[in-house]
């Protein structure tokens, strides 16, 4: 049975409403591919163009955060809500970079993602450990303890987890086959034993038309999540079109 990928963008800091056209006219001639679902998480200011420009089921919005309340005196943060009123079906939360230079704790991405449940979206939560952590064989660890924040948080219903190592974002160096397929064992566990079992874990860090069809074919990947390949629309399709074509 082929089983539907996963293919979403993180845009990050990066394009603007020239990007958007650009993309929008890729995704157009792209057209819809059967089991695969796209998402494009642009930063915030382009979500209204997006969705503007869109007009079209095969392609999803997602934001690369949310905030922890509701709503109220969080100057600068933007709520769940407010990304549902965006269209936005998806929020990235966790991220390594949000971990690193907004010094976000486990706590505080488990109450994002709660959130984002809470409002209907789905949490795509990022996970991973950084190079240190690997070399002093704390990877499994640190992403367990990562994993179990959230789940303790959140409602038991569908939830997406992207394995990012740090040290594999925007490096050029991708994880191995074996490490990516132990880590999604290791996610996939620790979701059972909370008794999640609607779980897709994507792969993400350094993803390329080059490297992303051996990834996307281990059994355990359910997609990636793409940075840099996202902010070009030859490579976001490039690797649209490989989940598609996968046997
Ligand atoms: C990311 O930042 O989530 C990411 C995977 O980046 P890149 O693909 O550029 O490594």
């Amino acid at each position: 049975m082929t089983v539907a990928k996963y293919v979403i963008g993180n845009w990050k800091m990066n394009g603007d409403y020239a990007l958007v056209m650009q993309m929008i006219a890729a995704l157009r001639s792209m057209g819809p591919l059967d089991n695969v679902t796209t998402v494009i998480c642009p930063p915030f200011t382009l979500l209204h163009s997006f969705a503007e420009l869109l007009g079209m089921g095969h392609i999803h919005l997602g934001a690369q955060d949310c905030g922890t309340e509701i709503s109220g005196a969080r100057t600068g943060d933007i709520s769940a809500a407010m990304l549902i009123e965006q269209n936005c079906r998806y929020a990235i939360v966790g991220h390594s970079e949000r971990r690193r230079y907004q010094m976000e704790s486990n706590e505080v991405v488990a109450a994002k993602a709660a959130n984002a449940q809470a409002a209907g979206l789905m949490p795509v939560i990022c996970v991973g450990e950084n190079l240190a952590e690997r070399e002093e064989e704390q990877a499994e660890i640190i992403v367990e303890e990562q994993v179990t924040a959230v789940l303790k948080k959140l409602k038991n219903a569908a939830v997406i987890f992207a394995y990012e190592p740090v040290w594999a974002i925007g490096t050029g160096q991708v994880a191995s086959h074996s490490d990516i397929a132990g880590m999604h064992d290791v996610i996939r566990a620790r979701a059972a034993k909370h008794d999640f079992k609607d779980v897709a874990v994507l792969y993400g860090g350094s993803v390329k038309p080059e490297n992303a069809g051996g990834i996307l074919a281990l059994g355990g990947v359910d997609g990636v999540l793409l940075g840099g390949a996202s902010i070009d629309p030859d490579a976001f399709i490039a690797i649209a079109k490989t989940a598609h074509h996968l046997p």
